[in-house]
């Protein structure tokens, strides 16, 4: 870089002390405008031109504007470079019209557009402007912005914006006029009125000026977005807007990442060498760039057209013979500038304009497109990306952190060293920023404040106020995300979710209660047995009644019966039932494969809910339980001898104030009624410990504490559901870099890491390590079901083939009586659903004599019954229990079998 100014200082010399011999160049100038004159002369002596520059005031009437250009014409300038604008440029306009001297306009709003044949345009015209805007704004799908404009300057360069809305785009554009000196009242206004896209037309000079207004009023935070028309935004210091979040988008004509632009170096070294500036070329305003271009293009003519100076009297009406060749040849030869590619229409303005489009970012200004050819030409997306948020708002500065010393989210270090500044503390809040800062670049100083923050008649005090007034920037504890709050600060996203919930001393063990065998089985399983075992034995007498087997002989020794008998009596079934409910057994022992089926599926059952209640019965028996003297608030609340309080000042306490909950709001009136209210979690866990005292504190405290105070649990479920946040003041810059890196840490896993450092192992943590569940667990219907289940579900087997027996029976009779199965099975039924006499008559046939033999009854009766009755005859028994009936014994068989066959049907 030092060679290059040396070589630049040695031909500059050169260049500047040579006599220009070349034709003159007008100038006309505004007085002030003393960059502009001086940018004409080293431009035109780069470019071997005579210069001659007029004055005139910023007020410049008619008269005086006319008389400078006459005398300039009088001079015989082969042209004029007017560095004015408004009414100046008309003026010089009309009258360079009339001499046919070429008029270039390099004046940034010139609102000149009456497209006249001698000028050029060196600023891309309105229409360039309103269509890159237009573009702009799409891409930033902004369905709301602002224009502001400076009062005295035409909307020419925004005009478009106002009428582009179509059916695809709906937005809503407003306009507000900037005007005097002090452009803050304009901001205000709009800020007040939630404005937070702009687009801003306002000159090069005025720039500063609006750029530090808008910062003053606090609109250059993270929410507010500005596309600025002027190309010379760049050319300011925007590093100071850099950090601030907001986002600014601009254009610049220069073409800078040339490095080997050699011609913008010399023409910036040789006006910093007359001006005594030290500028950058990109500090160069874009009126001398274009002044610069402007001598190019007449250089450039000149070289093709032959033109000879010549003195022009305004008052003779003269024109210069060889103007409007040269302004022709101007308008069509291509020629390239410091501002890339010099092309005219046929009126003047540039065609084919090239511009940068740049954003202020975080990471420094950065060319995110090109308008080319009419068309916006993105590099990267508009919205700052990954990289450019990790640079961070915070990097290098120095923040105030307000902490508490709240275990385990700040403590005092215990040293016997004298500590000074931020290594004082240690908690978890403390590495918590530590991590914050490693990933944001900042650096923190820390402040202890105790109070978190309320409002109290409308006055805030605590951390929140010092947020509020700016005294400090975060503030990390277990500050509690509440709506009351949020009305004054932000707060970061929560790194910690919590309720309220009750802390209170672990009661004495009490000795398992008389009936505690009961508590086994829920009360469910109890009410389903009983019940199971009614349906059961209905079932049993339904089912031993339809099947045909079970309807035996009562007298084995009478070969052929008058009557058979049932051994399922309501009696018997239930005996059998209880009997293998109490593991016992009973003698009656089914005959027929259904009520085998069902009794089989029963044992299975009750084999399941016996061994099922032994294995949990001693558990019951032995465990000594906890019984707490309350279990909910609502039972806290009407318990006469505890009391309970929470800390005085936070949001549990807040909660329980601002309730609508009648118990409690009436709590919170008890508690400050009876002072039970405390300074602080410590003080409140003591109480605990050592009174009948409950203690209303955040379960993340709660957890704390536990782990520490082994005495000490947790009763009932969280009253509500809220979060810890990072307090900062309202629209704070650094919000969204501190949510980043939060959510970072939250995805890592380092919160949790951290947590479980201060919570268990620090500090005493672990102490009491895991307590075990000791409570026995009583088995309810959803542990049993499974056997419920099976045992239906055999029931219903055994149902199902006792009526395919019955059935056959049924049909076998039919059959074999000559009657209908209807009739059967109608008689068999009513006989069966009775459920009432365990005897049945056999059944003789409808044509039978009674004096018929005992061989014939007995055949007519079934086979079964006669093998029975053979068997026993010959000393053999089938069955294996066979039971005989006290009631079939009561009267004599044979008397009764004859009564009954008499009737010929079923009693
Ligand atoms: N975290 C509470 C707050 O932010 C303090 C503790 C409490 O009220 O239990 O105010």
């Amino acid at each position: 870089m030092l060679v290059v100014w040396f070589v630049l200082a040695l031909s500059s010399q050169h260049v500047l002390s040579q006599e220009a011999d070349g034709p003159t160049l007008g100038g006309i100038f505004y007085e002030d405008s003393q960059d502009m004159k001086v940018a004409l002369e080293v431009s035109a002596k780069l470019f071997n031109f005579k210069t001659s520059v007029k004055e005139i005031s910023k007020r410049g009437e008619i008269l005086e504007v006319s008389q400078r250009v006459c005398e300039l014409a009088e001079e015989g300038v082969i042209g004029i470079i007017d560095g004015t604008g408004g009414r100046a440029t008309e003026n010089i306009q009309a009258l360079c019209d009339m001499l046919e001297l070429p008029h270039v306009i390099v004046s940034e709003h010139n609102d000149l557009y009456n497209r006249n044949w001698s000028a050029l345009n060196m600023y891309p015209s309105p229409a360039v402007y309103n269509q890159a805007l237009q573009n702009l704004v799409i891409l930033k799908d902004w369905r709301t912005f602002t224009i502001l404009y400076l009062r005295g300057y035409s909307l020419l360069h925004v005009s478009d914006l106002l009428q582009m809305g179509n059916k695809t785009y709906p937005y809503i554009a407003t306009i507000r006029e900037l005007s005097g000196n002090d452009y803050r009242e304009v901001l205000i206004d709009a800020k007040h009125n939630g404005y937070t896209n702009f687009v801003v037309d306002c000159p090069s000079r005025n720039l500063e000026e609006m750029l530090l207004h808008a910062q003053q009023v606090g609109m250059m935070a993270d929410e507010h977005s500005y596309i600025f028309v002027s190309p010379d935004l760049f050319t300011l210091d925007m590093s100071r807007f850099r950090y601030g979040g907001v986002n600014i988008t601009g254009f610049r004509l220069v073409k800078l990442e040339d490095r080997e632009n050699v011609r913008l170096w010399n023409f910036t070294f040789l006006f910093n060498q007359e001006t005594g500036k030290v500028l950058e070329p990109e500090e160069l305003k874009t009126s001398l760039l274009l002044i610069y271009d402007a001598v190019e293009v007449f250089a450039a003519a000149i070289k093709k057209v032959n033109v000879e100076a010549q003195r022009i009297i305004c008052n003779n009406y003269d024109a210069w013979i060889y103007g409007s060749s040269l302004i022709n040849f101007m308008k069509t030869n291509k020629v390239e500038g410091l501002t890339r590619t010099l092309i005219f229409d046929g009126v003047g303005q540039r065609t084919d304009v090239t511009f940068d489009v740049l954003e202020v970012t975080s990471a420094g200004n950065q060319t995110i497109g090109t308008w080319k050819k009419s068309e916006l030409i993105l590099d990267r997306p508009l919205v700052a990306d990954a990289e450019i948020t990790q640079e961070s708002a915070l990097r290098n500065k120095t923040l105030k952190v307000l902490i508490s010393t709240t275990a385990p989210y700040g403590y005092l270090k215990d040293s016997h060293e004298k500590l000074e500044g931020n290594d004082r503390y240690e908690g978890f809040t403390i590495d918590l920023i530590e991590r914050l800062s490693d990933l944001l670049g900042f650096s923190y100083e820390f402040a202890v404040e105790n109070n978190y923050g309320s409002k109290k008649k409308g006055v805030w005090n605590g951390m929140a106020l010092q947020l509020m007034e700016d005294k400090a920037d975060l503030a990390i504890c277990d500050l509690t995300m509440t709506a009351e709050r949020q009305s004054g600060i932000d707060f970061s996203t929560p790194f910690m979710t919590l309720g309220i919930g009750i802390l209170y001393k672990e009661p004495s063990k009490q000795p398992p209660e008389m009936f505690s065998f009961m508590a086994v089985f829920s009360k469910e399983v109890w009410y389903y047995m009983v019940l199971i075992q009614l349906a059961l034995g209905g079932t049993m007498i339904f089912v031993g009644r339809i099947s045909h087997k079970e309807w035996q002989n009562p007298v084995p020794c009478i070969e052929s019966p008058e009557e058979l008998s049932n051994q399922f009596s309501f009696a018997n079934s239930v005996w059998l039932i209880i009997g293998s409910v109490m593991q016992q057994g009973s003698e009656i022992a089914p005959i027929a494969l259904a009520p085998r089926m069902i009794t089989s599926v029963w044992w299975f059952f009750t084999m399941v809910m016996v061994a099922s209640y032994v294995g949990t019965l001693v558990a019951f028996l032995t465990v000594e339980k906890n019984i707490l003297p309350f279990n909910t608030v609502q039972e806290l609340y009407n318990h006469k001898s505890i009391s309970y309080g929470a800390k005085e000042q936070g949001s549990t306490i807040k909660f329980f104030q601002d309730s609508e909950n009648r118990i409690y709001k009436d709590m919170y009136d008890k508690m400050v009624a009876h002072n039970w209210l405390v300074k602080d979690n410590d003080i409140g866990v003591q109480k605990a410990e050592n009174y009948q005292y409950a203690f209303f504190m955040e379960s993340t405290s709660i957890e704390y504490y536990k782990e520490r105070h082994c005495d000490l649990l947790q009763i009932g479920m969280l009253l509500d559901s809220k979060s810890y946040g990072i307090g900062m003041k309202k629209k704070s810059p650094y919000k969204r870099y501190i949510d980043d890196a939060l959510l970072k840490l939250k995805e890592s896993g380092e919160i949790d890491k951290l947590k479980n450092i201060w919570w268990k192992e620090k500090r005493g943590g672990g102490k009491c390590g895991e307590k075990r569940d000791e409570e026995q667990k009583q088995l309810g219907m959803k542990n049993m079901l499974g056997a419920f289940v099976v045992l239906g579900a055999g029931c219903l087997i055994g149902l199902f083939i006792s009526i395919i027996d019955m059935l056959w029976g049924v049909f076998k009779r039919s059959v074999k009586y000559g009657t209908t199965f209807k009739y059967e099975l109608i008689e068999e039924l009513k006989f069966a659903l009775k459920f009432s006499g365990n005897i049945k008559p056999v059944k003789r046939p409808q044509k039978a004599n009674i004096d018929s033999s005992f061989e014939s009854l007995a055949k007519a009766e079934g086979k079964d019954e006669i093998r029975s009755l053979h068997s026993i005859h010959s000393g053999k028994s089938i069955d294996t229990h066979r039971t005989h009936h006290s009631h079939s014994s009561r009267h004599s068989s044979r008397s009764l079998s004859v009564a009954f066959a008499k009737r010929r049907s079923y009693s």
